[in-house]
């Protein structure tokens, strides 16, 4: 993809979406961790489903690790994999405590040692919590990234390397927020929604969805269909002197 085509969509978007931000709901550094952590192959709502009712009994490090994995399982029950994310947030909170003051530690290195806390996450709390120009890359930006040709590569890693090379500097701060947003409500999985994208006449997606016929479009359609069959006056003239031929001979 041309240099100017990749900026001229990331114009689009900040166009359409000036201050992009997550949709998990948070008040501190430390929720957004948690919500972040927790969303891992689940959907945000349910992960803010649970976090309304967690953060106001417990929002701390401290508050939620006196909970113990049993007392915090009973809020995750509708998050996926709660059973394995309920030990890494005890553990989590454990280390923090344990080895940064209580605080959310500031580097990528700090970060992914907590339990639960892989590369993504780290990306998105460095982005969001301490300004770092991280683009984090999730299953809606690889898929949005390859699509598009923004940038394409067979793995998370290859789409954040590219990403990182590719996205003009003054938008790499937003880019993880307005790729996703597009890759969860526009540009998603199963059928994008190519018609009313705002990238459509820039994207080369070779595959992209046409939109649906109108009801005029199929009425015409019909009644060109079955003009094509009709036989002309001609051909019911010769096709029944073909059908007679065959008597005359008896
Ligand atoms: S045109 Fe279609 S494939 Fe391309 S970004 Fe938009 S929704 Fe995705």
């Amino acid at each position: 993809m041309h240099a100017t085509t990749r900026r001229a969509i990331y114009r689009r978007l900040q166009a359409a979406n000036p201050h992009p931000t997550t949709e998990l709901e948070h008040k501190t550094p430390f929720e957004l961790l948690v919500a972040v952590m927790l969303s891992a192959h689940t959907t945000d709502k349910s992960v803010n489903a649970a976090t309304r009712k967690l953060f106001p009994v417990a929002n701390t490090p401290q508050a939620i690790f006196d909970l113990g994995v049993d007392g915090v399982k009973e809020y995750l029950r509708n998050v996926g994999l709660y059973n394995g994310k309920a030990k890494n947030l005890i553990g989590l909170c454990r280390l923090i405590i344990e080895k940064h003051g209580g605080k959310v530690p500031s580097s990528r290195e700090t970060l992914e040692e907590l339990p639960g806390v892989g590369r993504k996450t780290a990306s998105i709390i460095l982005n969001m919590v301490f300004g770092q120009i991280e683009i984090a890359v999730d299953t809606h930006i690889f898929r949005v990234a390859n699509r598009t040709g923004l940038a394409p590569g067979k793995t998370s890693t290859a789409v954040e390397v590219a990403l990182m090379a590719n996205t003009p500097d003054e938008f790499k701060k937003d880019a993880h927020h307005w790729l996703l947003l597009h890759g969860r409500y526009v540009c998603v999985a199963r059928k994008p929604l190519c018609p009313e994208c705002i990238i459509r006449d820039l994207c080369e997606y070779k595959d992209k969805t046409q939109a649906p016929k109108t009801q005029e479009w199929v009425k015409a359609s019909a009644t060109r269909a079955t003009s094509a069959r009709a036989p002309t006056p001609r051909k019911r003239a010769t096709a029944g002197r073909k059908r007679a031929a065959p008597s005359r001979k008896k």
